[in-house]
């Protein structure tokens, strides 16, 4: 299950409060109340045993129950989607996590990889990765993961052990760059201004937030299997421009 997923369910619950006050309760679709570590903190949303006899609204909302995802027409190779649109999420970081990352206070976070599970056409590209951050040598890059990943050649590696520390990261940034997934969203939960690579794959239209810059050309494709199209959208989405929109973002914050 994509910790993207669970961040999202914080927009929703928010959603749902804006109409009716009463806290949310999440299930699973079948029949099962359910709590992620992502939405501790929240007040709004329960857990199971907590909104057990209690007057709550039940929000639906689990592995084959995702709103932005169309199941009538979803096939295995090929996703289609609902003209669901994201909420702004709400994400409680552990203090410990935002005191170790302050002392990358400012810095732009970039992120080349894809969860291993995503569709193949949401990879940017290693090279244009690299590319983008050797255009841009004085940007003070930072790339967080675990210990294993492959690092991009000119970023500070910081060995990020838990999500949290990746998000309180996000928090202290100035900017980021990144593919659709969980750091775009957590990076929306901090109000933190990204660049965001959609291509041809999926739809700020479903995922995008109005503080980031969407870069989508076409699509959404919804294909888990390589597209034609993705690799002619990724190859139209350059470093340059992405850096462009990058700088531009960044005058933008400062104004
Ligand atoms: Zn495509």
């Amino acid at each position: 299950m994509g910790l993207g997923d669970e961040i999202m369910v914080t927009g929703e619950a928010r959603r749902l409060q804006a109409l009716d006050p009463r806290p949310v309760a999440v299930s699973d679709g079948r029949g099962r109340g359910r709590f992620h570590w992502l939405w501790e903190g929240s007040q709004r949303i329960l857990r199971p045993e907590e909104a057990r006899g209690k007057d709550c609204q039940w929000l639906v909302n689990g592995s084959g129950r995702r709103p932005y995802v169309d199941y009538v027409l979803t096939r295995k190779e090929r996703w289609a989607y609902t003209d669901w649109r994201v909420t702004v999420p709400e994400l409680h970081i552990p203090p410990e996590a935002m005191t170790w990352a302050k002392r990358w206070a400012g810095c732009v976070v970039v992120e080349p990889h894809i969860k291993p599970t995503a569709s193949p056409n949401k990879q940017w590209g290693w090279d244009r990765w690299q590319q983008l951050v050797r255009i841009c040598p004085d940007l003070p890059w930072v790339q967080p993961g675990a210990r294993s990943v492959r690092v991009l050649d000119g970023v500070e590696r910081v060995e990020t052990v838990e999500f949290w520390q990746a998000v309180a990261l996000l928090a202290h940034a100035r900017a980021a760059v990144l593919p659709e997934g969980a750091l775009h969203h957590a990076a929306a939960a901090v109000g933190l201004p990204a660049v965001v690579l959609f291509g041809h794959l999926c739809s700020p239209a479903n995922t995008g937030y109005d503080l980031h810059i969407n870069v989508t050309k076409g699509g959404p494709c919804g294909w888990r299997v390589p597209c034609g199209q993705c690799a002619r959208a990724w190859a139209e989405i350059t470093p340059e421009a992405v850096a462009e929109m990058l700088h531009g973002l960044m005058a933008r914050r400062v104004a």
